[in-house]
């Protein structure tokens, strides 16, 4: 029988499965770009008494534009930013679906350049829009963006959004400012910057946030789900222009981001300093892991994430299958061949490595 028979479901969506990577209960869980460290006994108290707050208004509807939390996004963002210019929904995905439903839709075409996120295409195939893939530079150095080819392409498809990821995920590559400024030249439409893993950059200095000041149909979207240590709360968000923002307040359903939500990402924002502290130790095991793997006779691709690519084997899942079976659970995406592991603690990168040796040795 064929899926989606029985109901009247639409075509392009039929026979298409829910998106997600196995949520399985592991030892050690490196598949989901997740921050590994939890909160602390003083921040789930901050958290608490702010819910508790929260829930004593819980009667009302929240705040529809989430002014105070986008004034406090603004001030973290820096660059001279203001609340009328940052917009905040549930997780970045929210704000993509936003700005897919506002700029794509029916009739219209979304490119991005591959392999990068697989929510890009899927977000834009749920919203009608047309999604035209195009290739990231196959060189042996990684996995680039060539400014004057990716003009070209976006000069060729004229698409209404065009997404870019630096740091990109899977690869890890964070792409030069002249490859953003080419496309913004370029691009008859938006263009979307996913900057989800900016903070595990190691230039962090070279943020699209840089260029808001020129280009009226650039947008950053960013997350408090990875460097924030925050994937629970739900909490993305982005910087563009006053009129950007205003175009996603037409789609917005109205009261989209709970009291709660609020609340409790305006208290991570003035814990800032803490959480973010994780992010350095992150980098620097980031590092070490390219290292080991490199060392091993593996390739791995230079990261800018909280994530390695390493590879390449010619049977990447009995890999993945191994590392499972000795509690170690990584992520099977990326060009094939290649594998994705999360950077943990140093307890878990210890385990992750004995596991792969194990399961090399026994290849
Ligand atoms: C993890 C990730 C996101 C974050 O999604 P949220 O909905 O904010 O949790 C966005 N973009 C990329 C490229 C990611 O890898």
């Amino acid at each position: 029988m064929r899926t989606g028979q029985a109901l009247p479901l639409r075509d392009d969506l039929a026979g298409r499965e829910p998106y997600g990577s196995p949520q399985l209960d592991v030892p050690v869980r490196l598949n989901v770009n997740e921050n590994p460290y939890p909160p602390s006994a003083a921040l789930v108290r901050a958290i608490a008494a702010a819910v508790a707050g929260a829930a004593a208004g819980l009667n009302r509807y929240p705040d529809r534009d989430a002014a105070g939390l986008r004034d406090d996004l603004a001030r973290y963002l820096g660059h001279g930013l203001t609340g009328e210019q940052v917009w905040a929904a549930n997780g970045s995905n929210e704000i993509i679906q936003q700005l897919l439903q506002a700029f794509g839709g029916a009739g219209r075409t979304a490119l991005g350049f591959e392999p990068s996120y697989s929510m890009h295409p899927e977000i834009a195939q749920n919203t009608g829009t047309r999604w035209v893939p195009a290739a990231r530079d196959a060189g042996d150095d990684g996995f680039g963006l060539d400014p004057g080819r990716a003009a070209a392409v976006v000069g060729e498809q004229q698409p209404d959004v065009v997404f870019l990821a630096s740091p990109n995920n899977p690869t890890g590559t964070a792409l030069p400012l002249a490859v953003i400024e080419a496309v913004c030249a370029a691009a008859p439409g938006m263009v979307v910057v996913d900057e989800a893993y900016a903070e595990f950059a190691r230039d962090r200095s070279r943020s699209a946030l840089d260029l808001l000041p020129r280009y009226e149909r650039l947008v950053v979207t960013r997350t408090m789900s990875k460097a924030f240590a925050l994937a629970g709360a739900r909490v993305g968000y982005l910087a563009a222009a006053p009129a950007v923002v205003r175009a996603l307040q037409i789609v917005r359903l109205p009261y989209h981001l709970s009291a709660i939500t609020q609340a409790v990402a305006r208290v991570a924002l003035r814990h800032a300093g803490e959480l973010l502290a994780t992010v350095s130790d992150l980098r620097l095991e980031r590092d070490a892991l390219v290292g080991w793997l490199r060392g091993r006779g593996l390739a791995a691709a230079d990261s800018d994430a909280n994530f390695v690519l390493f590879g390449t084997f010619a049977d990447r899942h009995a890999v993945w299958q191994g590392l499972l079976d000795r509690g170690v659970l990584i992520r099977e995406v990326g060009p094939p061949g290649w594998l994705r592991v999360t950077v943990g603690t140093a307890a878990e990168m210890s385990a992750f490595r004995a596991a792969l040796n194990d399961v090399l040795a026994g290849a």
